[in-house]
Order: C-alpha cells, then structure tokens, then sequence
C-alpha cells in the first residue's frame, strides 16, 4: 500500500539561524513516523541573508526537500499561499521555521486526524508569554472586537500551525483573494477542527518580523476582511446625527418664533461645523480602507511571484 504523505510548509524570510535547527528537528519526527512519507517545501520569501543556499544545500542532501523562491518578500500570507498550491500531500501543515511552532508536535496532531476522525488540528497559544503589556492589551481588545463584529469565528492565540487534510486544503486554495487573512480563512471554510492550547516557546533565533506596526496593520486587515460592521456603523452614525440636528433645528425654529429669542451663538456653531467635518473625514476613511482592498482586489495582481524552485535547479 502506498504510504501516505505529509508536506509541511515552511515561510522563511531571513532563517539562516534558525533554519537548520529546523530541519534537524523536524528531520527526527519524520524519523519517528514511519508510516508515512514527508516532504518539506520551503518558501524562500525573498531573504536577504543566506536562507536560500541552506535550503538548496538541504536540497542536495535530501530529496525531500523542495523550494520556492519568491522574486521579492511578499509577506508570510504569499508564502504560505504559495505552500499550499505546491504541497503534494495528503496531510499539509504550516509551521514556522523559528521553532515557536514545535515539530514534535506534528505526532500527536496526525493522531488526532487520523483517530479521533478531525479533519484540521489547529494549535493556538492564547497566553502570549513573549508580548510586551501594549501588545497584550491591543491584542485582547482585538480578539473582543473581531468577536462582535464579525460572524467568522475567531479563536484567540490562534496560530497558523496547523495540520490539515486535503480537502481543507484545497477549500483554502479555492480562496484566491489577494488581500489575504489566512486564520480568518481557515476559520470561513469551517470543517471538523481540533484545537490543542500549548504555550509557544520563544523563537530560537533571530528576530521576529513583525514589529506593533506590521501587527497593526494585520489586526485592520483582519477586520476589513472579515468584517463589514464598520461601514455598517458609520451609516447609524449619520442616521443619529441626523435626527439629533432635526430636533436641534426643531428647538431653534420654535424658540425664535415663540420667545422671540435672536439666534445667536458662533462659537458652538463652530464647534458643531470642526465636529461634523472631522466625522464625516472618519467615515469616509473607513469607507476609503474598504475601497482600497477592493481597487487591489480588482487588479487581480499575483499573491506571489516565482524566481526560481527546485525543478528550475535540475
Ligand atoms: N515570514 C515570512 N515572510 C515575512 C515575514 C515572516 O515568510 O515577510 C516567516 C518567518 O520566516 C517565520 C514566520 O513567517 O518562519 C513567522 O515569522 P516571525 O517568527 O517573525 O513572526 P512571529 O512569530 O513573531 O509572529
Ligand atoms: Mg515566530
């Protein structure tokens, strides 16, 4: 009987640290599962440091093995997109190669799936230990936002690191927007997910890629693209305003005629005009966000762009 096949997906920008305690780790776990072949396919996301010749050096040893190099850094959303169309596999998991998501636990995840009847094991790491307290606040505030507004549940700490059966895969492949929130898209084509709680060690390496800026704008990006509430909100804003401004004038007009009072009073009206200005800047902002990811949207420009993979080496 043919034996079935695991690929595990690999982002890597910047790895040379940390890659080849990867490999050596991940390599033993392969070892220790027997019964099932694996392949490892790294994304080379356009480093600038020496991941591309490591990879191709584990190339050169180990056949299972395979790459892509991307022209230029994408992000991690590209690579791990680019992952998931490439993987052969049965089962596909995305790891990180910084060790935070740890190898050994690929194991009891394949049990899980191939046991318990899940089709996705998921891990998340809600605790944060590695977080400064601003990131701890933002991201809780986060997770109780994204709960209100938005009806695709999101699970708090959540990882990528998961392991998934083909057809999540391929439901996940079908997405192919380009504005990309993979754990909000892992969460939308549903299936029967186990997830396991671990708390993430630190990365064994390096840095972390993602300074609170980059984290920001992936938080906003995980709100436009899973939530309309926003739109939906600045359009009751407006409503209220307007009936507030109805009764005001209301008030005006029959204070004028009855007590025969002189409309005075600039400064408030100069208050409400710098007030109303600065809402309706707000809201069309919002509106703006929106508008933005749909312009890229339309453009349909690639995810990712290939340089070269291990078939373009042989
Ligand atoms: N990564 C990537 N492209 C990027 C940034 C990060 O492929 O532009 C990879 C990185 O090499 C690592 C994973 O994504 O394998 C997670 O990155 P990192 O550890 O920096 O993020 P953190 O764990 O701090 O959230
Ligand atoms: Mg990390």
């Amino acid at each position: 009987m043919k034996k079935e096949k695991i690929s595990i997906i690999v982002p890597c920008y910047n790895e040379e640290e940390s890659l080849p305690i990867f490999y050596k780790e991940i390599t033993k776990i392969a070892e220790e599962m027997k019964k099932v072949q694996f392949e490892f396919i790294f994304i080379n996301d356009g480093s600038k440091d020496n991941t591309l010749n490591i990879i191709k050096d584990l190339r050169k040893k180990d056949d299972r093995v395979r790459f892509i190099s991307f022209s230029r850094n994408f992000g991690k959303e590209g690579g791990m997109y680019a992952g998931l169309e490439y993987a052969t596999g049965d089962f596909v998991a995305i790891m990180d190669a910084d060790m935070q998501d740890p190898p050994s636990m690929i194991k009891e995840m394949y049990r899980s799936i191939k046991e318990e009847g899940y089709d996705c094991v998921a891990l998340c790491s809600p605790k944060h230990k590695d977080y400064g307290l601003i990131r701890k606040i933002f991201t809780k505030f986060w997770y109780k936002l994204i709960g209100k507004i938005s009806s695709t549940p999101q699970v708090p700490g959540a990882r990528e690191f998961r392991l998934m059966k083909r057809k999540v895969v391929d439901a996940i492949i079908n997405m192919k927007e380009y504005n990309r929130y993979s754990k909000g898209l892992f969460s939308f084509v549903g299936f029967n997910t186990k997830w396991i709680q671990y708390e993430a060690p630190e990365r064994i390496a390096g840095k972390s890629k993602f300074n609170f800026w980059k984290l920001f704008r992936y938080a906003l990006e995980g709100i436009l693209a899973f939530s309309t509430t926003p739109l939906v909100i600045s359009a009751i804003v407006g409503i209220i305003l307007c009936l507030i401004s109805f009764i005001v004038i209301l008030v005006i007009v029959i204070k004028t005629l009855v007590f025969g009072d002189p409309v005075s009073g600039w400064p408030s009206l100069a208050c409400l005009i710098i007030f109303m200005g600065g809402l309706q800047l707000f809201f069309f902002g919002i509106m703006g966000m929106y508008m933005s990811k749909l312009y890229l949207e339309v453009k349909k420009r690639p995810i990712y762009i290939v340089s070269e993979t291990e078939k373009t080496e042989e």
